[in-house]
């Protein structure tokens, strides 16, 4: 039987990421299935403190895989993760975006690789994008070493929605119970619109909606946001203040590249 390794909390503060992979761990443990790991709390101390970064060393524990054995405590944790989920044959990492954003549902992979596009079409999740972070991350190291990685993106820091959280709650146990190919949506690219101007942001429009070049995305202070890209929603920063130094508005993922069925 294939093995699975299910992590969340690699970032501490990603509370829907950390609750929907408690549930699948108490949804495992109570059907006494074997073949599947759960780790919740990836990134303990981040968890505890309900913060990014470990607090240790102020590390983004996702920009330190693969780990050192000695190295600072993000990496020593980075190191064990690495090695323990190199032993599993699916390795599926839950996150959500940022604070004051949320997005669709979706999975993010180096798709160009067929194990990992295998995997990501028998998830249950409605888009998989291209990853543009080749390294350092859990899905792309253990992707660079030939085994499918996936990483999920899932609702928003400081916000759950609750039937987001259902979907991929139910596509994760379809795939533990049976692993049969769905409909996933490929992208080959996204991207993140940045408006130059700063000041206070109202979106438009939805995660998941389909956008067209010339859209009304949103309005920054009263003036109207245009799309220059068409494609799907991802994500969006919901109403709050923007500032074009550090954050974007809208992410839209361009380019589909294969319908799966
Ligand atoms: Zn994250």
């Amino acid at each position: 039987m294939k093995r699975v390794l299910i992590t969340a909390g690699i970032h501490g503060n990603e509370t829907a990421s950390i609750l929907l992979a408690r549930e699948i761990k108490g949804w495992i443990e109570g059907s006494g299935i074997s073949n599947v790991e759960v780790l919740p709390e990836a990134n303990k101390k981040a968890v505890e403190s309900n913060q990014r970064n470990n607090p240790e060393d102020d590390k983004d524990l996702n920009r330190v895989f693969p780990g050192k054995k000695n190295g600072s405590d993000s990496e020593k944790i980075a190191y064990e993760i690495f090695h323990k989920a190199k032993e599993f044959d699916f390795v599926i990492d839950l996150h959500t975006y940022g604070e004051n954003r949320v997005c669709i549902p979706h999975i993010i992979s180096d798709i160009r690789k067929d194990y990992n596009r295998n995997l990501a079409s028998r998830l249950g999740i409605k888009y998989a994008i291209q990853t543009k972070m080749s390294s350092r991350q859990l899905f792309s190291e253990i992707s660079n070493i030939g085994k499918p990685a996936v990483l999920i993106e899932i609702c928003g820091a400081n916000t759950i929605i609750e039937k987001d959280m259902e979907e991929v709650k139910k596509g994760l146990k379809d795939f533990i119970d049976r692993g049969k190919e769905k409909n996933t949506t490929f992208f080959d690219e996204y991207e993140k619109i940045r408006p130059s101007d700063e000041g206070y942001f109202i979106p438009a429009v939805k995660p998941g909606e389909t956008i067209e070049k010339g859209s009304k995305i949103g309005t920054i202070d009263g003036k109207v946001v245009i799309s220059d890209v068409e494609g799907t929603v991802l994500g969006i920063q919901t109403e709050s203040t923007y500032n074009p130094e550090s954050d974007y508005v809208v992410s839209v993922a361009k380019t589909p590249i294969k319908n799966s069925n």
